[in-house]
């Protein structure tokens, strides 16, 4: 409390006296002394001036003309506004001054006359101190009272928040070891309805029970020590968390440290997640039909250029050699024309496959390279491999025997074949092998059909 304020003003005092001379000498003391004093010389003027201006405590004379000290404390009292103003009532001692009545009538003290200044001092401090704790008090009871406004109020809305939000919240608090105060467990502070409901528990039930360690171990025992680290170095953590239960199975989540814990609020993204897994399956199947030809299954064009530019890179970087056989249909124009387009279409699907199953190395490949030519790659095959491998094609293809009977090569269908065969070098192009491929399928064609013919540069 500020001490100039208290000396300045102690307390304002109201004197109620019929007789001047009594008032004078009072007030003039308790000026002295640093008091407010207003005196009225009536109990109407006093009744009067204390609506006017609330007085601290009043000093009222008992006998007075008109209206006695009794009865102006009787009205004080009476009166809701003014009846926590201390009342002392001060008489001489021939007044005929009765106790009882003073205290019946309100009164909290009293002081005969003729009085000692450090007496009606000491019973106005009392009176006047009591009326400073009390004011105190009032005023904590009111800040009380506003705080509780202002809990409750935040109270209500984040009850509102847990209850309306479509995502799990949970706030989870650190259960440390006495001794050590390491973390051992975490203890579910609040729950949700959303993460009630996917627990398929009441709140009530989850909160100050659920332990996470139990449950953690099961889904994910490394998430634990995550968790601690939150709480003991404050880092948040996001990610996503595979756990099924009825529908759903993937949650998204986000922890971030709260007190001597953590809260966290988890989303339910199956919906998104089984999207996302579709989209990725579906990519999967694009990209195999993409590298896939549509008619006889076999690898397309696109896909072969890929794997040659690939096993380039390889090979060259190996130093092994690499090998190629490109082969064509012999005289397949006429056999079109003589069978019909969609028988052409079926004998290419029967030749693919008997070509599919006599290159069944996994580096090998076998792509349809367009038209009725088809290719062969052959990673760490030097030319002998890739005769052999011709050799079975042909053979295999013999095997077939599918009527030819307008080729003027055989009566059955027959193919050509070029093989090249070279250590790829990263100076040359790719595309230089299958050049080289070509150009022997050419003299094949050129010597009869039929046949393969090699090239090595
Ligand atoms: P050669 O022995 O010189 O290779 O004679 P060819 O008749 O096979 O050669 P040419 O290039 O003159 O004709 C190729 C034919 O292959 C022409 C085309 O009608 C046929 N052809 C190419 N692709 C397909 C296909 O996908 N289906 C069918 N049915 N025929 C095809
Ligand atoms: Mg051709
Ligand atoms: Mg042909």
């Amino acid at each position: 409390m500020n001490h100039d304020s208290e000396t300045e003003n102690k307390g304002n005092i109201l004197l109620v006296d019929d007789i001047p001379e009594n008032l004078q000498l009072l007030s003039d003391l308790l000026l002295k002394l640093g008091y407010t004093v207003r005196s009225v010389t009536s109990g109407r003027m006093a009744l009067k001036t204390v609506n006017v201006k609330r007085p601290d405590v009043i000093l009222l004379d008992i006998k007075m003309p008109e209206m006695d000290g009794y009865q102006v404390c009787r009205i004080i009292k009476a009166d809701e506004e003014l009846r926590s103003i201390p009342v002392i009532f001060i008489s001489a001692l021939d007044d005929v001054f009765d106790k009882v009545t003073a205290f019946k009538s309100g009164g909290i003290d009293y002081i005969t006359k003729p009085f000692q200044i450090e007496e009606v001092v000491a019973r106005l401090e009392n009176q006047l101190t009591i009326q400073r704790q009390q004011r105190l008090l009032e005023k904590e009871v009111i800040q009380r009272r506003e705080a509780e406004e202002v809990l409750y109020q935040s109270r209500a809305l984040l009850v509102s928040i847990l209850n309306s939000s479509l995502d799990g919240i949970v706030a989870m608090q650190a259960v440390r070891e006495p001794t050590t105060g390491d973390i051992e467990d975490f203890r579910c502070l609040v729950v949700n309805p959303v993460i009630a409901r996917a627990f398929g528990n009441r709140r009530e039930d989850m909160i100050g029970k659920l332990v996470l360690k139990k449950l953690l171990s099961r889904l994910d025992p490394e998430l634990f020590a995550r968790f601690v680290e939150i709480v003991e170095m404050g880092e948040p953590l996001e990610r996503d968390f595979y756990y099924p239960s009825g529908e759903s199975c993937w949650y998204h989540f986000v922890a971030v440290k709260l007190g001597d814990g953590f809260a966290i609020t988890v989303r339910d993204i199956t919906a998104r997640k089984q999207m996302e897994l579709a989209l990725q399956d579906a990519n999967q199947k694009l990209e195999k039909l993409a590298n896939l030809d549509g008619l006889t299954q076999l690898a397309n064009r696109r896909c072969f250029d890929n794997r040659l530019e690939r096993e380039w890179l390889r090979q060259a970087r190996e130093q092994q050699p690499l090998s190629l056989i490109l082969f064509d249909v012999d005289k397949f124009k006429c056999y079109n024309d003589y069978y019909g387009h969609l028988a052409g279409d079926d004998c290419l699907v029967r030749l693919a496959q008997a070509v599919q199953q006599e290159v069944r190395r996994p580096a090998d490949l076998v792509a349809r390279y367009g038209g009725e030519e088809f290719v062969i790659l052959l990673p760490n095959t030097d030319v002998k491999g890739g005769i052999k491998v011709a050799q079975s094609i042909q053979q295999a293809i013999h095997n077939l025997a599918i009527p030819h009977e307008h080729s003027n090569v055989k009566d059955i269908v027959t193919v050509s074949l070029g093989i090249a065969s070279l250590i790829p070098r990263l100076e040359i192009e790719p595309d230089t092998l299958v050049a080289y491929a070509d150009k022997a399928l050419y003299q094949a064609k050129e010597q009869g059909r039929d046949r393969y013919c090699t090239n090595s540069g």
